[in-house]
């Protein structure tokens, strides 16, 4: 896996895109679709004419980023599954995540988990169908036991499931990566979360570099990389597009689109304001920018696409199922049968570009039983 040259700085925005509306492409939307498949880049405009789309256009916008998405994935949606392993004990102070220091939000809190509850979460993960199981901590950082711990597991789970496992410990640095790749993690979660220009607005204990060089580490290591970002946290549209491009930049295999659950006793309580087709325009977005990235609808799926979510599954090609982190999901029978209802299957495919040729066929799977989170 090829190294990055990270961005010296937050990637520049011209002077004109600032204060005048973002140019449609030539071509409409269908056009756009036909330049990236023809192996054209979205520029920078046209990633903001998406956001800046019109209701009545949003069918012509879906239409364009799912030709995209079919040529990488064709109907495809792959599943990943959540597993809090050591929740509300985090010394940052990100204002959207209800386990930092500043949440006072009414959530468990306990230690990292012990090998068995982690082994019968990969259990469950496996029996949902899902591709990926992710490790999550809430951590500035792991510990050297923290690390220890995962290195330990990641070995044990893959040799009872096929799954392949992602880490999200915090900031990593060289050494740590190494040693998550040696132990055979597959890949590392790090979300840029935002842009440059806004990641002082949202968190003050790290910043937005810290970030990029986590990113750096875990790619040295030779660990692909999922990092995506979160709509709704007052930031403006030229933050979305600042990511995006970003991502691109680095290369990220998977970007999960998570949409703001401003949940109480947190600094942006109250602040989330995303309509429905506000968050189908930013997956669409997303997907255009990076038209060979895994998208995942990530958290706030339920609570802001609401009836619309089968619509997102047209830009992104791949969902968490059950519950997130410190907020339910809908049963998987509904995800189940979105998939299903929509023509999709499950896979548990690769999803790096590099390994997509090696792809094992998609299978299609019964329609699971509903299995209640451990
Ligand atoms: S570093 Fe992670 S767990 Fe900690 S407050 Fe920020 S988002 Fe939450």
């Amino acid at each position: 896996m090829s190294t990055v040259d990270l961005p010296a700085a937050s990637p520049s925005r011209s002077p004109r895109s600032a204060v005048e509306p973002p140019r449609k492409p030539a071509g409409g939307w269908a056009g756009l679709a036909d330049r990236v498949l023809s192996g054209g880049m979205v520029d920078r405009d046209e990633a903001r004419a998406v956001l800046a789309s019109g209701d009545e256009e949003l069918l012509d916008v879906l239409a364009a980023a799912y030709r995209v998405r079919h040529r990488h994935f064709g109907n495809t949606v792959q599943l990943f599954f959540l597993m809090n392993a050591k929740s509300g004990l985090c010394p940052e102070d990100c204002g959207y995540c209800s386990q930092s220091k500043v949440s006072s939000a009414d959530i468990p809190r306990y230690n990292l988990l012990a090998p068995e509850t982690l082994l019968d979460a990969a259990r469950v993960a496996a029996e949902r169908q899902s591709k990926t199981f992710c490790i999550v901590i809430s951590a500035r950082g792991p510990t050297e036991r923290e690390i220890d711990a995962v290195c330990d597991i990641v070995p044990k789970i893959k040799a009872r499931h096929d799954l392949n496992v992602c880490a999200c410990l915090g900031l990593l640095d060289a050494r740590q990566a190494q040693r998550l790749a040696a132990a055979g993690v597959d890949k590392v979660n790090h979300n840029l979360n935002t842009s440059a220009r806004h990641y002082p607005s949202i968190c003050t204990t790290h910043t937005h570099a810290d970030r990029l060089a986590t990113l750096q580490a875990c790619r040295e290591a030779g660990l692909a990389l999922c990092s995506g970002g979160i709509m709704g946290m007052g930031e403006e549209p030229e933050d979305l597009v600042d990511m995006a491009f970003e991502l691109r930049h680095l290369g990220v295999e998977s970007i999960p689109l998570n949409f703001l659950t401003a949940i109480d006793g947190t600094p942006l309580a109250g602040s989330d304001r995303l309509s429905p087709r506000d968050c189908l325009r930013g997956l669409a977005m997303m997907r255009l920018v990076n038209p060979e990235a895994e998208i995942r609808i990530a958290g706030g799926r339920e609570v802001h696409l609401r009836s619309l979510q089968p619509l997102g599954l047209y830009p992104a090609n791949s969902i968490f199922v059950g519950d997130y982190l410190t907020t339910p999901g809908q049963p998987p029978a509904a995800d189940y049968a979105m998939i299903t209802d929509m023509g999709f299957r499950i896979s548990r495919g690769a999803e790096t570009p590099a390994s997509r040729g090696a792809e094992r066929p998609a299978t299609d799977f019964p329609v699971p039983r509903p299995i209640p989170n451990p």
